[in-house]
């Protein structure tokens, strides 16, 4: 098995930083212009986790093309880590948006596009009632709140190496067996670990055990672990298993999609038959403008209705001003009909098969214990030889030094990664061209890192 020598390492990604730093010499003054006036030199934190010196600032973005404001065309795979899944401003939302910009963006009130869209996701994903958020942080924000309502139990479950958005209850994780406030859990309201059970994912013996005593509100997951550990795949079996102890329990299973949804149509969830009483979806269900959907079954349903809209109900901690704003509505429309199509799916999986086959033809090349998983049309890969079943063994093929090298040798020859993981999208203007370059950079950055 070929290992990787840490000292040849450093000196690739210096030289790559280096590299960076020296042909974007206009981000690098937008960025410290910006230290003077944004915390940070960035208007979010998470745009500062790029791998180079500073971000390469964007000019604009059109399908799987990204450019930055020094020149450089990118190949997009990261997609704005998924909220662009379906191609930078896709022309029917980018028509549609448009279009309602002039006829009025938000006034607090339903419109026959928010009953057109409640009407294709519950097609779509085969769960009758809807409601809206902002975000799919916020949307997970209401169904924790709306579980715990409906069942009078106080506790949550989520697994280790969950990710959920900026959601309080969530921040957690397994330290040694023993349940954490997550590390970098910045300025808590309350220790989370107090109404949080975490287990590990796949483990149906912990399940069991942490549902038994019915104070469990709800399981919130998604369908696989995608996010601060890398992807967990749930065993054969796992989720069936799920489903019955949830069900024999008397706790809500929430299906969180909001990465997963790259798996098909109708998210992981229709593509293998899950039965969430709740699902959650954000980032791309409006093309790239803001916002995120809830489908419910029947019975919660008419549970939500009761509590929500029933006669005196006094609502507090769900909503928010501008949620189902009328652009948000006109570009879900347009999303659901003209771009996250059968067809453009059909697209997207082929080409994530073949942007996975051709790192998997680099990975036994070069004789590495690294390997690769594709869910539709995202694909990633991890530095450990077999696929991780829990969080902490995820956690274990991780290797931040080597994302590094990665992402700045890609980007440094047009190819964008999502920083943080190694993570890519094909979208429906990604072509197969652009999965080939992919893989030619990526082997070349193999044979540079083991020095071939
Ligand atoms: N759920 C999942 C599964 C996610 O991956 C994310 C973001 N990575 C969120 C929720 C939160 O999304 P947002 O930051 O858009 O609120």
């Amino acid at each position: 098995m070929a290992t990787i020598d840490r000292s040849r390492l450093a000196a690739l990604t210096a030289s790559e930083s280096e590299r960076y730093a020296a042909a974007r010499p206009r981000s690098r003054a937008l960025f410290e212009r910006a230290a003077r006036s944004l915390v940070g030199g960035v208007p979010m934190q998470w745009m500062s986790e790029w791998p180079g010196p500073f971000p390469p600032f964007m000019a604009e973005a059109e399908g799987a093309r990204l450019t930055d404001i020094d020149g450089h065309r990118y190949i997009d795979f990261c997609l704005g880590d998924t909220g662009a899944m379906f191609g930078h401003s896709p022309p029917a939302v980018a028509r549609v948006a448009a279009a309602q910009t002039a006829k009025g963006l938000t006034a607090m009130l339903p419109s026959e596009n928010a009953v057109i869209v409640a009407e294709l996701l519950a097609q779509r994903f085969a769960l009758p009632f809807w409601q809206m958020a902002l975000s799919a942080t916020d949307a997970n924000r209401f169904v924790l709140r709306l579980a715990r309502e409906i069942t009078g139990r106080p506790k949550i479950l989520v697994f280790n190496g969950c990710y959920h958005g900026t959601v309080d209850e969530t921040i957690v994780s397994l330290e040694n067996g023993k349940p954490r406030s997550r590390r970098g859990n910045v300025g808590p309201a309350f220790d989370p670990t107090a109404d949080t059970r975490v287990i590990e994912f796949n483990d149906l013996a912990a399940l069991e055990a942490a549902l038994a005593d019915r104070k469990v509100a709800c399981v919130l997951t998604e369908p696989a672990l995608t996010n601060l550990t890398g992807v967990v795949l749930p065993d054969d079996g796992y989720h069936a298993a799920l489903r019955a102890i949830a069900r024999k329990t008397g706790t809500l299973l929430i299906i969180d999609e909001t990465h997963t949804i790259s798996t098909g149509p109708g998210g992981y969830s229709r593509a293998h038959g899950l039965e969430p009483d709740i699902l959650v979806l954000g980032k791309p269900i409006a093309g790239g403008i803001p916002a995120a959907v809830f489908g419910m079954t029947d019975t919660i349903g008419g549970q939500v209705r009761e509590r929500l809209y029933g006669p005196g109900a006094a609502v507090a901690g769900i909503g928010g001003t501008l949620t189902a704003n009328a652009l948000a509505l006109a570009a879900m429309r347009a999303t659901l009909t003209e771009v996250a199509t059968e067809a453009a799916y059909d697209h997207m999986i082929r080409l994530g098969t073949r942007l996975a086959e051709g790192i998997r033809a680099v990975v036994r090349r070069h004789d590495l214990p690294w390997y690769v998983t594709q869910l539709g049309a995202r694909v990633e890969y991890r530095f450990q030889p077999s696929p991780p079943r829990t969080g902490t063994e995820a956690r274990a093929g991780a290797d931040s030094a080597v994302d590094r090298f990665f992402h700045l040798w890609c980007l440094n020859r047009g190819v964008m990664v999502t920083p943080m993981h190694n993570m890519l999208l094909a979208c429906p203007a990604t072509s197969e061209a652009d999965i080939d370059r992919h893989n030619e950079v990526f082997g070349e950055a193999v044979a540079a890192l083991l020095g071939r």
